[in-house]
């Protein structure tokens, strides 16, 4: 058996400041629920808007243009708070992460019930990436998507592939133009894998789309 390290940070300490994962303070009894209101929605808004993107966690879900809307909806079953999200691609595992962060926030801020629904259409495009997200993205080292798709929100949207990524990304270091491409992937799908010749230091691009 191990020895325990006197200086490791207990697990749980790790992930009390963040949304993801098991929060410190027990989960909030039913009883003190808040529940979904036109009261209560700035609550629901103000607490999922502080939920951070699990890969790039300087910036949050809203910002990144993941979370759609938040409402008040009643039906048969009662009235929740419906949270719309859209992925940012298919298959992006971050979702499911995603996902579990919003449960994991809503229950810490006492709200309920509530449902996620995913919105496919229209598909998430990086120019939903708010100016405010594009310098966080660019102050984390990673540059922030150029150019846009300037698609109507409502006009239909054909499957695009990412060409090959060119050289001359604005390094987000330095803001040298003298990048090369290393790989068209970089720490995940959604980026690449740069590399500035100015400056020396490697970097993510988020890839436009
Ligand atoms: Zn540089």
């Amino acid at each position: 058996m191990p020895t325990m390290n006197p200086f490791a940070t207990p697990v749980a300490a790790h992930f009390a400041d963040t949304t993801m994962n098991l929060p410190l303070t027990p989960p909030v009894a039913p009883d003190v629920l808040t529940p979904a209101s036109e009261a209560s929605l700035p609550l629901a808004w103000q607490t999922l808007e502080a939920v951070p993107d699990p890969e790039i966690p300087v910036v949050s879900i809203r910002e990144l243009g993941i979370l759609r809307d938040v409402r008040v909806v009643t039906n048969a079953s009662g009235t929740a708070f419906e949270i719309v999200i859209t992925p940012t691609y298919s298959g992006c595992p971050a979702m499911q992460q995603i996902a579990e962060d919003i449960d994991a926030a809503m229950t810490r801020a006492g709200l309920g019930p509530w449902h996620i629904t995913t919105v496919l259409a229209p598909a998430w495009t990086t120019d939903w990436i708010s100016p405010e997200a594009r310098e966080k993205l660019r102050g984390y080292g990673i540059a922030p998507p150029t150019g846009t798709h300037a698609v109507a929100a409502d006009a239909p949207r054909k499957i695009t592939f990412y060409g090959r990524p060119k050289d001359g990304v604005t390094c987000p270091h330095c803001g040298s133009t003298e990048t090369e491409v290393v790989s068209a992937f970089g720490s995940t799908a959604c980026k690449a894998h740069y590399r500035c010749r100015t400056c020396r230091e490697p970097f993510d691009y988020f890839k436009p789309y």
